[in-house]
């Protein structure tokens, strides 16, 4: 049931990791639209501090914390002179919560496959996804896509590529059904090519996390920043493309773009090629989602294409960047591939932040977690807990290798 005092007029909104950089941004564009728009329930893993002061602002109805120690802190840093929210605590609450249906709108910015069974939770409850989660689709993409289709749930992606193709395919209200018959002969996903993209695959050994984080564009969470750093990111985004616009992986490219400009494009049968241009700020893709078919005002100043006068393009350098081609070689293998590549690229990138694994190291974790999948039985990975369970299996012997614990 929905919380006391939810307005019925509103679209309430249920925000899934409302800490992290999507989560603040979602939070941004909320915030210049509050008679459009109501923060139901907001969830979060570390920083209570931060959870309570967003909990407060936006006067959410429900807050989902890890544990009690969690709730302690939280209530601590709420303080007494507003009414609390109703806390819950757990990750069971937090697939639950993804369902209530006091919540309309669904924004998915947990990072990693935790954020999995609370986003499938989201689509089997019919809900209107906005997916910034992409490792959700990497390891469960069949089982996501076939939820929200069977359960009548919208998607609405929102990593800034996927959101510029979807902007750039004719008008239909769902992400999944715009590419049949429409014509589309290629997806063109750009890529900035992040921090290194100039430096020699030997000169890497010695990185460290504050260099793999320190995107020339874009400011996001060190995750997915260290991501776009061995470009693991776009090759989690063409199997993220792959089942939101239902393209083979031919058909889906990947186009080095320094200067993040043009978010991606959208080639037709005729040669016309459609793009989505615009600064590099999450706050256009969350917009544009949040209030499609409208458009929202969020803040973001316009594009000076004159000022940048030039747009630069490349091919990607698979040698310099291994980890694009096993993401390709995982999508052609299938879904317990991709669940190893996914799973093995987290413990690695974990490892490489708490400074025990160097940083070229990532990618050779990810190959001997993709040559272990080739060593398994054919897996029947058609339940939560069945992916679950080959996605736990993969990052133990990941671990076991003694690269990463
Ligand atoms: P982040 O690290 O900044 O934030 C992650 C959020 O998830 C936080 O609120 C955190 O408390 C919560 N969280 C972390 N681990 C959790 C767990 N095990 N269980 C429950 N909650 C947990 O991440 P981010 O950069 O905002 O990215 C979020 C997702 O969006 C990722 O999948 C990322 O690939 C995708 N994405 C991010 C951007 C960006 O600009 N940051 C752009 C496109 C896509
Ligand atoms: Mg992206």
């Amino acid at each position: 049931m929905p919380a006391a005092g939810a307005s019925p007029q509103r679209e309430t909104v249920i925000i899934l990791g409302a800490t992290g950089s999507v989560g603040e941004s979602t939070l941004d564009v909320l915030g210049r639209h509050a008679g459009r728009f109501q923060v139901y329930a907001l969830s979060a893993r570390t920083r209570m501090e931060r959870l309570a002061a967003q909990a407060r602002q936006h006067r959410a109805h429900v807050v989902v914390v890890p544990d009690d120690a969690a709730r302690e802190r939280f209530e601590r840093a709420y303080g007494t002179d507003l009414p609390l929210p109703e806390i819950r605590v757990g990750d069971t609450t937090l697939a639950e919560t993804a369902a209530d249906p006091g919540g309309h709108t669904v924004v998915a910015a947990i990072v990693g496959a935790a954020g999995l069974p609370a986003a499938l939770a989201a689509a089997n409850a019919g809900k209107r996804i906005l997916l910034a989660n992409k490792e959700a689709l990497v390891a469960a993409g069949g089982l996501f896509m076939s939820a929200a289709r069977n359960h009548g749930a919208q998607l609405l992606p929102i990593d800034s590529e996927h959101n510029a193709i979807f902007q750039c395919l004719p008008v239909k209200t769902d992400a999944a059904t715009a590419c049949a018959a429409s014509g589309v002969r290629r997806l063109v996903l750009t890529a900035s090519g992040g921090p290194f993209r100039r430096c020699h695959w030997k000169d890497l050994e010695a990185v460290t996390p504050a260099q793999a984080c320190a995107h020339p564009n874009w400011s996001m969470g060190r995750k997915i920043s260290v991501d776009s750093a061995t470009m693991v990111n776009k090759g989690l985004e063409v199997i993220e493309a792959y089942w939101l616009f239902g393209m083979s992986p031919e058909r889906i490219e990947v186009l080095v773009h320094p200067q993040s400009i043009i978010h991606s494009l959208v080639e037709y049968e005729d040669g016309s090629m459609l793009a989505q241009l615009g600064q590099p700020d999450m706050r256009i893709p969350i917009a544009h989602a949040l209030g499609f078919p409208d458009r929202l005002a969020n803040g973001v100043g316009p594009l000076d294409l004159a000022r940048h006068g030039r747009l630069d393009f490349e091919p990607p350098d698979y040698e310099r960047f291994p980890c694009l081609a096993l993401a390709y070689a995982a999508l052609r293998d299938g879904q317990g591939a991709c669940i190893a590549l996914n799973a093995a690229n987290e413990v690695a990138v974990a490892a490489f932040l708490e400074g025990r694994l160097p940083y070229t190291w990532i990618s050779r974790v990810i190959e001997a977690s993709l040559e272990w999948h080739g060593g398994q039985a054919e897996q029947a990975l058609d339940s939560l807990d069945a992916v679950l369970d080959y996605d736990l299996r993969a990052r133990r012997y990941v671990a076991n290798l003694g690269l990463a614990a």
